[in-house]
C-alpha cells in the first residue's frame, strides 16, 4: 500500500478517536517509525506529508539521518546504550527512552544544548520491557534536576501486545495519570506535557486516553525491509 493511503486511513481513525474523547487532532503528532523499511520508503513517507521520524537503533538512525538530514524532527525511540549517546545526541530532537541515571549523566555530558526527553515507563510490568516502574518515576524525575541539559517533556510507554482493549485502556490511562501527577508539581526541568504512547495496533485507544505522540511503523510505512 501507498504510504499516503495508509496515512489517510490512520488520520481517519485519529479523527474518530478524537471525537470519541473530545480531543482536537492537532494535538497529536504522528511519528513514522521507519526501522523496518528502506530509505526509499522513508522518502515516500516524507512525500506523503510526514514530518516526524522515529528509529529505535543507533545504526538505523544514522543511516536514515545521513540521507534525510534536518528536514524532519528525529525521535530516538529505542533503548539507548550509554556508549552510543555521543553518536546520536546532537542529531536527535527527542529521546523517548530515558530510563536510568547513568544514561541521563551521559546525555548531560555529551549534549551541546538542552535535550527534550521522555521518560520510559514500564506500566504493564512485563519483564521483557524496558522502562522504570511507575512508582520510581517521580523520584527519578526529581533526581534529574541536577542535569541542566535534560528537559523532561513527557512520558513514554509500550503497551503489551494484546487485543484486550480493557487492559490497553488501563495501561494508557495509568501513564496519563502519572503524567498529570508530575505536571502538577510544576518542576522547571520537567514540564512533562506529552504522552508518547500508541503503536500500529493500539493507537486509537492510546489517543482516547490522551496520547500526544503516536509511534506508527507497520501500519504506516510497512515492515517489509
Ligand atoms: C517498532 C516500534 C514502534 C512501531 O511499531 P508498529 O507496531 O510497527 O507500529 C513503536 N515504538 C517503538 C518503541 C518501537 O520500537
Amino acid at each position: 500500500m501507498d504510504v499516503s493511503q495508509n496515512l489517510a486511513e490512520i488520520k481517519t481513525t485519529i479523527e474518530e478517536a478524537c471525537s470519541k474523547s473530545n480531543r482536537n487532532s492537532n494535538e497529536i503528532t504522528i511519528i513514522a517509525v521507519t526501522k523496518y523499511v528502506t530509505i526509499e520508503r522513508t522518502m515516500e513517507a516524507l512525500n506523503a506529508g510526514i514530518v516526524d521520524l522515529g528509529e529505535n537503533r543507533q545504526e538505523g538512525f544514522i543511516e536514515k539521518y545521513n540521507h534525510v538530514g534536518k528536514q524532519v524532527k528525529w525521535h530516538f525511540i529505542g533503548s539507548l546504550q550509554s556508549r552510543k549517546v555521543k553518536d546520536v545526541i546532537d542529531k536527535v530532537d527527542y529521546i523517548h527512552s530515558l530510563d536510568r541515571l547513568s544514561l541521563a549523566k551521559e546525555i548531560d555530558k555529551r549534549a551541546s544544548s538542552t535535550v527534550d526527553c521522555f521518560i520510559q515507563v514500564n506500566v504493564s510490568g512485563e519483564a521483557s520491557k524496558h522502562g522504570l516502574q511507575p512508582n520510581s518515576v517521580m523520584p527519578f524525575i526529581e533526581s534529574l534536576s541536577d542535569f541542566s541539559k535534560i528537559r523532561v517533556v513527557g512520558l513514554m510507554t509500550m503497551a503489551p501486545h494484546t487485543d484486550d482493549k480493557v487492559l490497553l485502556h488501563k495501561v494508557f490511562r495509568e501513564l496519563r495519570e502519572l503524567r498529570d501527577e508530575i505536571q502538577g508539581k510544576n518542576y522547571q526541568h520537567a514540564p512533562c506535557q506529552f504522552l508518547s504512547m500508541g503503536m500500529s495496533n493500539d493507537y486509537d485507544i492510546a489517543i482516547e486516553e490522551g496520547a500526544t505522540h503516536i509511534r506508527i511503523g507497520s501500519k504506516l510505512v510497512g515492515s517489509d525491509r
